[in-house]
């Protein structure tokens, strides 16, 4: 990746290829650093346990990043699309942004706010 260290992901290895192409296009559209709070999750993780089924994290298929709102979500939103995202949740009661690519039976297109 170009702008993110292998250290920045709890568990590189099981996070997806495609994934990891998507958020370096998006963090180069963004032009500012980007913060990954939560990335690959096991089905294990108390989160996910906590689901009916485990969610987009525990495919590696989803990271989420720190966003304050207003503007920088705005254009951390429209960089996220442009770069391919269709799987987004907002959180302005954390402050964080969810990116995901989906996971068979998701919902392919969707926003969502926490
Ligand atoms: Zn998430």
């Amino acid at each position: 990746m170009k702008y993110f260290k292998e250290t920045e992901f709890n568990n590189f290895k099981m996070m997806d290829k495609k994934l990891l192409a998507m958020l370096d296009n998006m963090r180069e559209l963004y032009g500012y650093p980007i913060k990954i709070t939560s990335s690959y999750r096991s089905p294990e993780h108390s989160i996910e346990a906590a689901k009916q089924e485990p969610g987009e994290h525990s495919y590696g298929a989803a990271v989420d990043i720190v966003s304050d709102g207003g503007g920088k979500t705005f254009r951390l939103v429209k960089a996220a699309i442009e770069a391919g995202f269709t799987r987004i949740g907002i959180s302005r009661k954390k402050g964080f942004i969810h990116l995901g690519i989906g996971y068979p039976g998701a919902p392919a297109k969707t926003i969502w706010t926490y």
